[in-house]
């Protein structure tokens, strides 16, 4: 999201003021009190098995070479298991037959939180205008990009036990797994 440069309640410019330990985008003028918490915007992610293959798809706006997840952002009044079948159905014309969690992930390069499910799914694939073209996928010869969505292919896969296998984007070649256990050591010193 771009920063907000004025108040939304007052039209009065923001300031970068402290706010609760950390510096915040806030209204200067008193007794508005608007503060930009930017807080990250939810994004729902499938990973859509189809007639015993994952589809992924690639976005019109992205490098020819470049497949991932079905996504979307969840919309206000909508559960997250109704809003990723929407956007399945939106995306591909699939109809969803069961949804079921497979986690939580950051993706903070775009200030999002990707909640991903697998999506099994039916139906026949017409891909919207924002889709270029999708491929069908064995399981195990799914390879890994290393960001937010692709962390959510490799807890799916590795919980099935078929191969996890990263690959670099940018040069196409394998790369170690970059999953990183979480250290809340760090949080206890953010917090001191
Ligand atoms: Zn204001």
């Amino acid at each position: 999201m771009e920063p907000y440069r004025y108040c939304p309640r007052c039209g009065a410019s923001l300031q970068v003021l402290p706010h609760a330990g950390r510096d915040r985008d806030a209204c200067i003028t008193e007794g508005c009190g608007f503060v930009h918490w930017n807080n990250p915007l939810p994004v729902l992610a499938a990973v859509v098995e189809y007639e015993d293959k994952l589809l992924l798809a690639r976005n019109a706006a992205w490098p020819e070479k470049m497949f991932a997840l079905v996504t979307g952002f969840l919309e206000r009044d909508e559960t997250p298991e109704l809003g990723v079948a929407r956007e399945l159905k939106e995306e591909t014309n699939l109809d969803t037959e069961s949804v079921s969690l497979i986690g939580v992930y950051e993706f903070m390069r775009k200030n999002e939180l990707i909640i991903a499910y697998h999506v099994k799914a039916t139906g026949t694939i017409e891909l919207s205008e924002e889709l270029a073209e999708y491929r069908l996928v064995a399981p195990e010869k799914v390879r890994i990009w290393s960001a937010g969505t692709g962390f959510a292919v490799a807890d799916w896969l590795q919980a099935r036990g078929y191969p996890v296998q990263f690959f670099d984007r940018q040069t196409g070649e394998d790369i170690p797994d970059p999953r990183r256990p979480t250290d809340f050591r760090r949080l206890d010193a953010s917090l001191q």
